[in-house]
């Protein structure tokens, strides 16, 4: 390993403490649950309004989605109702690194979802319409516009959806970035410490129960991705949530072949700023079934409908281990999210192989380069793909952000100032209605926009 080639960057996203606090706080205004790009962007919001607020991760900052992603910052195929909190985002992205002194790597040179069919074509012109009420600037372009482009590709492409606008930031620098401005502010950030569970008085939340003992306060923000519908149940409270895993692979510096975000049946691949690649597999993840699948599956039928070609679903130990996970548990003894530090899924390895066999047809520059690190994340998605943000109706001061689904990394510093503005009740303009829990319960009809 040397310094300017790392061979874990996923592992290594927080130079902060990694040992449990020495200490942690008896009282707070706001704890969050959870050190993901939600958890920390909402805490630097929340500071900055001199509120005082404690972030609890059981693990390091950005450990699972936050630090396992593609770095993609994309405005181009979101849903509508993403579209404000997104163009939010994009603008705070813009001024991040001038905003906190740190680097995240946060650049502009667009996005393309190339297309290999006129199917393909037409389908990703209906994505304009939404775009152009938004002003973000997508369009078509055709194949030799596309060739300038990527010049180092050869997908046989027909032309792209494309938006100049949109960009890219490094994940193992970004979220830790953001968790270092917001204890700059005034925030408490204390890894190492799971939190089990919540103790109320009057249906109304009164602390928070960590492994190190209990927080005080009258507001809870759970943003814990993965673990969030868990945490949930074990309050009485159902969040529809299933899981998706995604491999991803990193090549070592190269040829400079495209200088944006290309998306298509085969790939997905970006330039990283170290001059390597971060690729994927356009169109693959893997679902493996467990009783979640069985309890929400038929909430999630237009998504996999929509999905169908990219989600592969099979059965191992996830099954048995969720079927014996335990439904509640007590707050004085070890809790499952001890238990699992940090979600490390194993990368599938038959999607490691065709990732290269792709890079190496898709990009002949890149030839044989090699691939210097393979990770996997656990995605979680929700029925319609769009997030779940709210304060639920039924325990008072207890907040839920959860199901970015696979689109969280960009939209998170929106995201969290939005979510700041919902837990300080000041108005942060952006309207979260579209985004209640209720929706999947009150016969609202679940129309997903856009893929994971
Ligand atoms: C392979 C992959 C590719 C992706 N590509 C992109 C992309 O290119 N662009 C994009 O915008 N998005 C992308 N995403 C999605 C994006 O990464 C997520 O939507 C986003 O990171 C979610 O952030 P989060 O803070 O909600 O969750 P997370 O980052 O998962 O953070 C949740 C945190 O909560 C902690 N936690 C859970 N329970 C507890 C507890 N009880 N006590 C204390 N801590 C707890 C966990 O340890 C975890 O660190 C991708 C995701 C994956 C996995």
């Amino acid at each position: 390993m040397n310094e300017t080639n790392p061979q874990n960057l996923v592992a290594k996203t927080w130079t902060g403490p990694l040992e449990p606090p020495q200490s942690i706080s008896s009282a707070a205004d706001v704890v969050i649950i959870g050190g993901g790009i939600i958890g920390v962007s909402t805490a630097w919001f929340l500071a900055k309004q001199g509120i005082d607020v404690v972030v609890c991760e059981k693990g390091h900052i950005a450990g699972e989605q936050s630090g396992r992603n593609w770095g993609w910052v994309r405005q181009q195929g979101r849903d509508t109702r993403e579209m404000p909190m997104i163009v939010e985002s994009m603008r705070i992205w813009r001024g991040l690194e001038d905003e906190i002194g740190e680097d995240v790597g946060y650049t502009e040179h667009g996005v393309f979802y190339a297309a290999t069919t006129d199917e393909q074509m037409n389908e990703y012109a209906q994505r304009i319409d939404v775009a152009d009420e938004f002003g973000v600037g997508t369009r078509m372009i055709d194949a030799n516009e596309l060739a300038k482009h990527v010049p180092g590709g050869t997908g046989n492409w027909k032309g792209a959806l494309y938006t100049a606008s949109d960009g890219r930031a490094e994940p193992h620098k970004a979220t830790s970035a953001i968790a270092r401005a917001a204890v700059s502010k005034g925030a408490k950030i204390l890894t190492s410490t799971a939190v089990r569970g919540i103790e109320t008085a009057a249906g109304q939340v009164s602390s928070v129960v960590t492994e190190h003992g209990a927080i005080k306060t009258s507001t809870v923000l759970c943003a814990a991705g993965a673990w969030t519908s868990m945490f949930c149940r074990s309050l009485g409270i159902t969040v529809p949530q299933l899981k998706v895993r995604g491999t991803v692979a990193r090549t070592a510096p190269s040829a400079s072949v495209l200088d944006g975000n290309l998306y298509d049946d085969r790939i997905g691949i970006r330039r990283r700023q170290d001059g390597g690649y971060t690729v994927a597999l356009g169109t693959y993840l893997d679902h493996p079934i467990t009783p979640s699948t069985f309890r929400f599956g038929l909430k999630y039928l237009r998504a996999f409908l929509m999905d169908m070609e990219s989600v592969r679903v099979s059965i191992g130990r996830e099954f048995t281990e969720e079927w014996s996970a335990p439904k509640t548990w007590s707050l004085d003894a070890e809790s499952p999210f001890e238990k699992t530090r940090v979600l490390d899924p194993k990368p599938n390895q038959s999607v490691l192989k065709s990732i290269r066999h792709n890079v190496d047809n898709v990009f002949p520059q890149l030839a044989g380069v090699e691939i210097v690190e393979s990770w996997a994340g656990m995605i979680e998605t929700t029925p319609d793909i769009i997030p779940v943000i709210e304060q639920t109706e039924s325990l008072r001061g207890f907040h839920i952000a959860t199901g970015f689904n696979g689109h969280g990394f960009g939209i998170g510093p929106g995201a969290g100032k939005a979510i700041a503005g919902l837990l300080s009740g000041n108005d942060s303009g952006i309207d979260l209605k579209e985004f209640r829990l209720s929706r999947f319960f009150d016969g609202t009809l679940i129309r997903p926009q856009a893929g994971v």
